[in-house]
């Protein structure tokens, strides 16, 4: 790679920080300075910025168990961030992919892969989310049969050019259903309930895509993927 991007990813500099360091006589390769930003280097080089030896940290992967509280906004308006619940090296490098509504608690995504994060949001990827809500009304077969329906031809929400995409909805106990979409609109899962008549009272992303949220994760913990969750979205 080029040694002003491995720098960038190595450090807390930017490309164009980088470049400048690499200006200024600051970086070295196997002993040798080097003020070439376009030099291609390799991890097991020894690279130096001001005499200190470097290592790329790599993508970061992770899962989160969104409490309620929180914004998914790298620079939020009323609630702290989600971001401000992780303690990382290069905090600054990450991203949510995707968000979830202040009072959405469930399964969140985090990393700083541009590819993969377009990979798992892309809606050309179509990766379905399912999510568990909670309703202030109770169902009847019949209502959920009915309701099934609905979702599963599209439902035109006020504001929006065209009907939703088909979704799932499945009763799962006398006020709460397992919703799965593959399109990510704005408050989707709570303008279509809201839709067909009923209020949600609490919601919560259980999974996306291949990915279960993990249930030894209490809200507000995260860990790292393993690489074959990682994989499972390619
Ligand atoms: N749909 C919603 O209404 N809220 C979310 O947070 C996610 C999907």
């Amino acid at each position: 790679m080029r040694l002003d991007r491995f720098l960038s990813e190595a450090t807390e500099l930017t490309r164009s920080q980088a470049k400048r360091a690499l200006r200024q006589s600051e970086v070295s390769v196997d002993g040798e300075t080097v003020r070439d930003a376009s030099r291609q280097v390799s991890d097991t080089q020894d690279i130096r910025w001001q005499g200190s030896a470097l290592a790329r940290i790599g993508w970061r992967y992770l899962m989160m168990h969104k409490p309620v509280g929180v914004e998914c906004s790298l620079r939020p308006a009323h609630y702290p961030s989600v971001m401000s619940l992780i303690e990382i090296e290069q905090i600054e490098r990450l991203h949510p992919v995707g968000r979830l509504d202040v009072d959405t608690s469930g399964l969140l995504l985090i990393s700083d892969d541009g590819k993969w994060t377009h990979r798992v949001t892309s809606p050309n990827h179509a990766c379905e989310k399912r999510y568990r809500a909670t309703l202030g009304e109770t169902l009847s077969a019949a209502d959920a049969a009915h309701v099934a329906k609905q979702f599963a031809e599209g439902i035109m929400l006020n504001g929006d050019e065209k009907p939703t995409k088909p979704a799932t909805f499945e009763a799962v106990g006398e006020s709460e259903v397992i919703v799965g979409v593959t399109e990510g609109r704005y408050h989707q899962i709570r303008r279509m309930l809201t839709a067909v008549g009923y209020t949600v009272v609490t919601l919560h992303r259980e999974s996306i895509g291949p990915l279960a949220l993990d249930p030894e994760l209490a809200p507000g913990e995260c860990r790292h993927l393993r690489p074959e969750e990682v994989a499972a979205f390619e």
